[in-house]
Parts: C-alpha cells; structure tokens; sequence
C-alpha cells in the first residue's frame, strides 16, 4: 500500500506532531496571541503591578532570615535584640502586604479594563456581522451569544488576571525563596526542590483534565440559557399548545446534564489541592530527616534550619498560587476560544470606505437586472432571472404565495445580502458600489415585525441617532405623516413616553405606525413595506393606508401585501411566485387578463367585500 504523502517524511513531521502536542498543555497557547495585542495599552498600569511585586519579593527575601535569628535570641532570653528584630520583621511583612495589594489592584484594573474592551470589541463585530449570520442561526445560538459578551467575557478577565499574576509575582517570589534556601543550605534545597519537577507533572494532568471538564460545564450552562431564551419569547406558543409540562421536561433534562458536568469539575477542583498537600506532607517528612543529618554533620544550625523552612513555606505559596493560576487559565480557555471564535469570521458585504461613493439626491429609479439569488451555496435559488424597472415616485406592489421571495427581493435592495447574479442599480448607479450608510439612508424597510426599543417614543422613530442629536421637528413631521402624532400625544408623556415600559401595552396598528415614522424620519427616497398591514385590524389598518398614501407622494414604494385590497392603488403590480416573476400590470389589466393574480383576487374576495362596499 503507498504511504500517504502527508506520512513519507517521519522524522520532521512527528516532530512538530510532538512539539504541536506539548504546546496543547501549556495554557492558552492558542487564546495567548489574541490577547497580547490587547494588553499593548496597559503595558505600563502592567509594569507597575509587577513592580509591586518586586518590592514584595523583596520585603520577603528580607524577612526571611530575621525569623531564623528571631527563634535564636527568643531561646537564648536577649528580649531587647527580640524587639528590635520582631519590629523589624513586622515592617518588612506590613511592607509586603502592602506593596501586594497594590500589585494585586493594579493587575485587577488591567484584567478588568481587557475584560470591558473585549466584551465591546466582540459586541462591536457581532454587529457588524452579515444579516446571514443572523438569519442563519436559530434563536439559541443567539442566546449563546448574549452568554459569551456576559459570562465568557468575565472568565476572560480572571484568566488575564491569573496569567499577569503567574508570569511575573508568582515566579519572582519563586525565585527568591529558592536563592534564599540553596544559600542556606544547597543539599537540603536540591533535595526539597527535586520534588517539584515530578509534583509540576501530577499538576499539568489534573490541570488538563479540569480544563476538559470546564469546558463541558461551560456548554451545558450556555445550552441551557440558549434555550431559555429561546422558550420565553414563545411563551403565547407554549401556552396555547399547553406545552408547559413538555418545556418543563425539556429544561430538566438540560438541568440534568449541567449539574453532572458542574459536580465533576468541582469534584475534580476538590482533589486537586489535596493531592499537592499530600505531596508536601511528604516532602516534609523527607526534609526533616535531611535536616537532622545536615546539622549532625555541624556545618548548619537550628537558626538556619527555621529561615529554611520559614523560605521552603514562602516557596510553596508561589507554586500553589502557580498551580491555581495555571488551572483558572485551563478552565478559562474555552471562554476565551468561543469569545474570540465570534471575531473570526468577517462580514463578506463590506464597506471600505474609500472606494464607496455616496449616493446622493436620489430620485428613486430602481433596477433589477437579471438578478438571481439564493441563500446558500447549495440552497435552491429564492429569486430567479428577476428584470423589472420601477421609475421614481412609483408605487409597485409585490403579491403572490408566502415564500414566494417578497422579502427576500427588499433583503437584496437593501443590500443584505448579495444577488448571486445580475445586479441592482439605484437611478443608474449598482448599489454594490455605494456606500452601505448612503443606501440604507435612502431605502428605508417597514418589516411585518414591529421592533420597539427601549427608550421613548422620540428616541424609536429617530433610532439610530443619539438623544443630542434628534431634530424633533423632523420626528414629528415624520410621526404626522405616518398617522401616528395624535396618538403619541395622549400618550402619558407623549413624545417622552417610554416604550422599554410601556411598549407592549401599544396596540399593533400604534406600533406599526411608529415603525413608519421610523422608516420616513431620514426621509427616503425608496420605501419598502413589509406586509405593513397585514397584522391589523380594520381601523387602524385604515389610518395606517391613509399614512401611505400620504408616503407615496414623491417615493418610490414597494408595498408588499398579502391583502390584495391594500395594492390596488399601486400604479403596477408585481405577482412573484417561487422566486420567479410571473405576471406585473396594473390591478385592471391583471384581472382582465384572467391568470393568477385574477385568481389570487377572487380567492380573496370574500375578504374584501365589506371594503369595497364601504366605498
Ligand atoms: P415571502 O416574503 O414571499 O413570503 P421570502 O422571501 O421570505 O418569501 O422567502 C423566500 C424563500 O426563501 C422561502 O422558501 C424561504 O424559506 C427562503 N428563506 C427566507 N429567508 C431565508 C434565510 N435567511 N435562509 C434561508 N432561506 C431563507
Ligand atoms: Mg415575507
């Protein structure tokens, strides 16, 4: 059989193998390059910090040998000496713990300001991100993201924390207290020390362990707020199916899973430190004996041996402070991968800015040149061969079957995704070649969904420009226009009135008609609405038609509607059905003509009858 050709070389390729696997055990080898460029501006608040740490190391490595001196004049009775040792003592400890705290409140600052660029930094690329990222996915996976900028961000900051503390502090008192014992007794330090090699092995397994444990925990925790936040936006559906036991079982199943991945890892996180414990017992025992030997041999004393095992304790605290820093980074890896795996794709639709021109005094003259579209690369085409010109100031209507493509043809001139072929130009421009701000300024979209914000009613109808700024003459031209001002005026507050409480207590036709004046506020020239009236009754669907009619004036609009009574005023009729463009003509000529849409009508009739009679 012929080798593989990745296999033919042995030697070079097992070694990176090697070298790739003894990288995976160290922590954060693949999460580390994503942070560093992020803690370039907290070099100095950094430096600082272990500056600290240096000069706690310092009062450390000073302290040390008073305490063997110390134990000395307290058995030889010199309570003078004791005194002055014992204040000096005292001093180098509180200087310790002071320059501690400062070291340790510096690197919190570094860990927490990360902590808050990165959650802004992902946020900031989420919303950047492609419609299809969003349309995509299912609503869990966008509760996943609200649990990676909240909890996986915060586990960030303790794994940035424990690799500041580690790096420097940890290894520097390290350091010292093991110069401080091989000066005070090079065989007992080698003998102390070659215990730490094999304890730092037992420590990378469990570390690594823990790590694959966390990470499950971390799954089963983000699976089950996905999934509640997937339920509770649907709680009409849920009760109306009474399908809160089958929810309940859902969730306790999810539950379940969470608290067995949670109880391992605690379990896990329990053994370990008895483990090393054990081990220190151990070497406790070993240095004693040592020790008796050393002294028998006369060239050590009592003195030297308290300093030495003062400094063996102060060792210690460093590589358990190592050990938990080491592991807090295991567990904290996964977080920060599934933190950072949010940035790693970039939106294919860009904007730079520099080749964009700005559209400018549109006039609204829309077409679509053999466009072709489909939302994935083996997804069936949702639009096919679509030609059509619609000049400015004209009101189109696109009918035909749910699913027939309607939103998907306003999705692409809004530029939220891209034809897969043809293109679509505004007053002779692609709009592939202008700037995305310009072209969504000038074609404004009434989804069906009304979505209100919190904030006051001022502040949803001009969204997207900052409180300071909002030209409330324009906010009310643009809610007059849509039929909304009386309404929002006997609102509590009127204008002020805040939807974050009160939002839901506005009835489907107020919030539609706030979505108008949304849509207007910028004043656009191309209007899209969405089955804006589909979702009402007959009066407000009365004022809200009335609202259009007033929009229709110098725009040009695209209404699509189920309601075949709504589109009748439309100068031409657009019928999409399975993506195609199956039949256009004015409402007359369409039912003259005595094809589908003749068909759709007197389908519909019965619906529209008590309309018609009205006028
Ligand atoms: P209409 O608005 O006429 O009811 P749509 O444009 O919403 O139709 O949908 C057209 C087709 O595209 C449907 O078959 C629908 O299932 C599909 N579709 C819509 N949105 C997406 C999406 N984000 N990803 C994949 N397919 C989609
Ligand atoms: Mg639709």
């Amino acid at each position: 059989i012929p080798a593989a050709p990745g296999l033919s070389s042995p030697p070079k390729e097992n070694f990176s193998l090697d070298a790739a696997a003894l990288l995976q055990f160290l922590p954060l080898s693949k999460t580390l390059p994503k942070i560093l460029p992020l803690l370039r501006p907290q070099i100095p608040r950094i430096l600082s910090a272990w500056a600290c740490a240096a000069v706690s190391v310092s009062a450390l490595y000073a302290f040390v040998p008073q305490v063997g001196q110390l134990s000395s004049l307290l058995a030889a009775g010199d309570l003078v000496s004791v005194r002055r040792k014992a204040a000096m003592a005292i001093f180098l400890i509180s200087a310790k713990s002071l320059a501690q705290y400062w070291q340790q409140a510096l690197l919190w600052e570094v860990a927490l300001g990360v902590t808050c660029d990165v959650r802004c930094h992902v946020f900031e690329t989420v919303l950047r991100k492609d419609m299809s990222y969003f349309e995509g996915q299912s609503g869990a996976a966008k509760g996943d993201i609200a649990y990676r900028i909240t909890a996986e961000a915060d586990a960030t900051g303790e794994t940035i924390y424990a690799f500041l503390k580690m790096v420097v502090p940890c290894f520097l008192q390290l350091a010292a207290m093991a110069g401080r014992m091989l000066s005070l007794s090079p065989v007992l330090s080698f003998a102390t020390v070659s215990v730490v090699p094999c304890m730092s092995v037992v420590i990378a397994i469990l570390g690594e362990q823990l790590r694959a444990l966390s990470k499950r925990g971390q799954d089963s925790i983000a699976r089950l707020s996905a999934y509640v936040n997937e339920v509770l936006p649907s709680m009409l559906i849920v009760k109306a199916c009474a399908a809160e036991s089958y929810e309940d079982e859902r969730f306790k199943r999810l539950a379940v899973i969470d608290r067995q991945a949670h109880l391992m890892k605690k379990k896990m996180k329990a053994f370990i430190p008895e483990i090393i414990t054990g081990a220190y017992a151990a070497t406790g025992v070993v240095l004693f004996a040592l020790g008796a030997w050393v002294i028998s041999k006369g060239n050590f004393d009592g003195t030297g041996m308290v300093s030495f095992i003062t400094s063996l304790v102060l060792l210690i605290e460093p590589i358990q402070q190592i050990g938990k820093a080491y592991n807090e980074m295991k567990q904290g890896e996964p977080a920060v991968e599934r933190l950072f795996d949010l940035t790693s794709s970039f939106p294919k639709i860009l904007d730079e800015e520099a080749s964009r021109r700005h559209l400018k005094n549109v006039i609204g003259d829309v077409v679509f040149d053999n466009v072709c579209f489909s939302y994935g690369a083996t997804s069936p085409r949702v639009l096919q061969n679509i030609n059509f010109h619609v000049c400015a100031g004209e009101t189109v209507a696109l009918v035909g079957p749910s699913g027939g493509g309607k939103t998907t043809l306003a999705k692409l001139l809004l530029r939220l995704y891209e034809p897969t072929q043809g293109n679509i130009l505004i007053d002779g421009e692609n709009i592939q070649g202008v700037s995305l701000e310009s072209l969504r300024q000038q074609v404004a979209i009434v989804p069906q969904e009304t979505a209100l914000f919190t904030g006051t009613v001022m502040e949803n109808i001009a969204y997207g420009v900052m409180s300071n700024d909002i030209d409330m003459k324009r906010v009310e031209r643009a809610a007059t226009m849509a039929n909304a001002d009386e309404f929002i005026r006997r609102l509590p507050d009127g204008y002020e009135t805040n939807l974050g409480e009160r939002g839901s207590s506005l009835s489907g036709g107020q919030r539609q008609r706030i979505a108008i004046a949304r849509a207007i506020y910028h004043g656009p020239s191309i209007l899209i609405l969405d089955e804006a009236t589909s979702a009402l009754d007959n009066r407000s669907e009365k004022l809200v038609r009335e609202a259009l009619e007033q929009l229709m004036i110098g725009r040009t609009v695209f209404i699509i509607a189920h309601r075949l009574e709504t589109v009748q005023k439309a100068a031409r009729i657009f019928l999409l059905d399975g993506g195609k463009l199956v039949e256009e003509g004015t409402h007359s000529s369409l039912i003259a003509r005595g094809g589908q849409y003749a068909s759709l009508f007197s389908a519909g009739r019965d619906d529209i009858r008590p309309q018609l009679t009205a006028k």
